[in-house]
C-alpha cells in the first residue's frame, strides 16, 4: 500500500491501513508530517506551529486518531470561552448543570457583551435550529438546488446586525475560514447543532500542549508495526495510470514504486498535477476540483519581553484579530519571563497584501485595547505566516464536488479535507475522509472494516429533535 501525502488525512488512513495488517509506506515531499497542521523550527530557534490548531469536542474522529496514536493526552480541553470587547471589556460563554440545548443558557443570558434584542434573535435563531435536529427545512434558495448562503439564512431568520456581528460571524468564521455570504448554510447550521446544541460537551476547546509535529510521533510506530516505513522528503511526480489503471508512482527522485493500492492523500489543488492530462480530463471527478476555491487563514506570532496575558486564550470581538492564544501558558513552558502569543486571522483575505510589518501593527494595536499590559511590555519578535490556501471554501453547493473516496480509476483512492466528508475543512474532517478512504480500499481488496466514529449521540431535549 502506497499513501501519497503525511497530512492527516494521509496519516489516519495510513496507521487504519497498517491496523488491518497491511504494509504501508508513506511518501511526504516536505521533511516533517502534519500537512497544514504542522509544526517546524524558525531560524531563531523556536518550534512554532504554522497556525494555532484547535479542535472541539464534538471531532470524534479525530480524538479517536489521537487516542490510536497515543496522542489524547497531549489535548488539553476547555470548557470556558472567553470573549474580550474593543473597549477591554471581557464575557463568558460556558454549559451549567441544565440539559442540551439550554446548557449555555444561563451564561448566554448573562453574556454582556450582546444587547437582549441581539440575544432575542439568536435564541430564536438557535432554537429553529435545535427543532429541526439540526436540519432545517428553509435552507434551499429556491425549493431545489444551491442552499442559500449562511447570512442569507440568516437574514431569513431576522438577525440584528448585532447578532451577526457579535456572534454568528465571530464563531462561523473562525470554524470555517470564510465570510458568511460565502458560506454554504448547511456548514453553518451543522456547526452550531453539532458543537453547540445537540450535546453538552460538544463546544469544549482542545488546544494541543505540545507542537503540532510531535502528536504524529505514534504514526511511524503504528505504520513499522506491520512492515511499512513513513518517508519524508519523497515527493511523487506522478501516478503512472495504464488502461484505467495505476501501475505505480514516480517520485520526484525519478525512482519508481508499486503497490497493490495508491491513496492520494494530498490538497485538491495538488492532485490534478499527479495524473495524466487524459485522465484528469476525461473523469468529471478531478476536472470538478477545480470549482472548491481556496480560504486564507493568517498567522501572528508575537513574543513580548514580559507576561502581558493571564488567560489561556481569548475571542476578540469587532476586531481584526479573531483569536488570541498564549501559546507560553497552553505548552506549560516559559519565555524567560516573556510572553509568546499567536494570534489567528481566518477568512483573511483582506491581508493578503498587506506587508508583515503592517499587520504586525495593526494586531499590536488591537492588543493594546484587549491586553492593556502590552502597551508597555516591549515586542522582541513578530512572524506572520500567511497561508493562502489554507482550507477549501464552504461556498454554497461546494459539496457536489467533493468526490467520494474510491476514485475512477482502479486501485487509486483519495483522501483529504476536501473529499466527501459532510464535513467542513478541518482537521477533523480530514481524519474522517483517511477513514473512508481506509474502509473503501478494505472493502475493495475483500476485507471489509469499520474506522469511522460515530457524531456524539444527541442529549437531553436535543435527543427529542434528533433525526
Ligand atoms: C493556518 C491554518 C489553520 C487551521 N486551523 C485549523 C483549526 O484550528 N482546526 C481545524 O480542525 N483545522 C484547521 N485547519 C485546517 C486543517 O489544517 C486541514 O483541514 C487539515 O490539516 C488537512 O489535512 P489533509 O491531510 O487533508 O491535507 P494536508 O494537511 O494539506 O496534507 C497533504 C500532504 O500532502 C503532501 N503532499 C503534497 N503533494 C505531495 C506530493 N507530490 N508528494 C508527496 N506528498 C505530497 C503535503 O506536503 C501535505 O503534507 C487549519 C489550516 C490552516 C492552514
Amino acid at each position: 500500500m502506497i499513501v501519497v501525502g503525511g497530512g492527516l488525512a494521509g496519516l489516519s488512513a495510513a496507521v487504519a491501513l497498517a491496523d488491518a495488517g497491511l504494509r504501508v509506506r508513506l511518501l511526504e515531499k516536505r521533511p516533517h508530517l502534519g500537512g497544514r497542521a504542522a509544526s517546524y523550527v524558525l531560524p531563531g530557534g523556536e518550534h512554532v506551529d504554522n497556525c494555532q490548531h484547535v479542535t472541539l469536542g464534538c471531532c470524534t474522529n479525530l480524538e479517536y486518531f489521537y487516542r490510536r496514536v497515543g496522542a489524547a493526552d497531549q489535548i488539553r480541553f476547555f470548557d470556558r470561552l472567553l470573549f474580550a470587547a474593543p473597549d477591554g471589556r471581557r464575557g463568558e460563554i460556558s454549559s451549567a448543570a441544565l440539559p442540551a440545548p439550554l446548557h449555555m443558557g444561563i451564561s448566554f443570558a448573562r453574556f454582556p457583551l450582546l444587547g437582549w434584542t441581539d440575544k432575542r434573535s439568536i435564541a430564536q435563531a438557535l432554537l429553529a435550529i435545535a427543532r429541526s435536529g439540526g436540519h432545517p427545512t428553509d435552507l434551499s434558495a429556491n425549493g431545489a438546488g444551491e442552499n442559500l448562503s449562511m447570512r442569507a439564512w440568516l437574514e431569513k431568520h431576522r438577525q440584528t446586525p448585532g447578532a451577526i456581528r457579535r456572534f454568528w460571524e465571530v464563531i462561523l468564521v473562525s470554524a470555517l475560514d470564510e465570510e458568511l455570504d460565502r458560506i454554504d448554510a448547511r456548514y453553518g447550521i451543522d456547526v452550531f447543532w453539532k458543537a453547540f446544541l445537540s450535546t453538552r460537551g460538544g463546544y469544549r476547546v482542545g488546544i494541543p500542549r505540545v507542537p503540532l509535529g510531535d502528536l504524529y510521533e505514534g504514526c511511524r510506530e503504528a505504520l513499522a508495526a506491520q512492515g511499512g516505513e513513513v518517508q519524508l522528503r519523497a515527493g511523487v511526480r506522478d501516478f503512472l495510470v495504464v488502461d484505467g489503471r495505476v501501475e505505480g508512482v514516480e517520485r520526484e527522485d525519478g525512482t519508481l514504486e508499486t503497490a497493490d493500492y495508491y491513496l492520494a492523500a494530498v490538497p485538491q489543488d495538488a492532485l490534478p498535477d499527479l495524473l495524466p492530462k487524459a485522465v484528469e480530463e476525461n473523469e468529471p471527478v478531478f476536472m470538478n476540483l477545480r470549482h472548491l476555491r481556496a480560504s486564507p487563514i493568517t498567522g501572528v506570532h508575537l513574543w513580548f519581553d514580559r507576561v502581558v496575558m493571564a488567560e489561556p486564550f481569548l475571542t476578540l470581538l469587532d476586531s481584526t484579530t479573531q483569536w488570541v492564544f498564549n501559546k507560553t501558558l497552553l505548552n506549560g513552558g516559559s519565555e524567560n519571563g516573556g510572553q509568546y502569543l499567536q494570534l489567528v486571522i481566518s477568512a483573511s483575505y483582506d491581508l493578503a497584501s498587506r506587508s508583515r510589518q503592517d499587520i504586525i501593527a495593526l494586531c499590536l494595536e488591537e492588543l493594546r485595547n484587549v491586553l492593556p499590559k502590552t502597551r508597555e511590555a516591549k515586542l522582541t519578535k513578530g512572524t506572520v505566516i500567511k497561508e493562502m490556501s489554507a482550507t477549501f471554501s464552504p461556498a454554497p453547493g461546494s459539496d457536489r464536488w467533493r468526490p467520494v473516496q474510491k476514485s475512477p480509476v482502479a486501485r487509486l483512492f483519495l483522501a483529504g479535507d476536501w473529499t466527501s466528508t459532510g464535513w467542513p475543512s478541518t482537521m477533523e474532517g480530514a481524519v474522517r475522509s483517511g477513514y473512508l478512504a481506509a474502509e473503501a480500499i478494505l472493502s475493495d481488496a475483500g476485507m471489509p472494516r469499520k474506522f469511522l466514529q460515530p457524531d456524539l449521540p444527541a442529549e437531553g431535549l436535543a435527543r427529542l429533535w434528533a433525526r
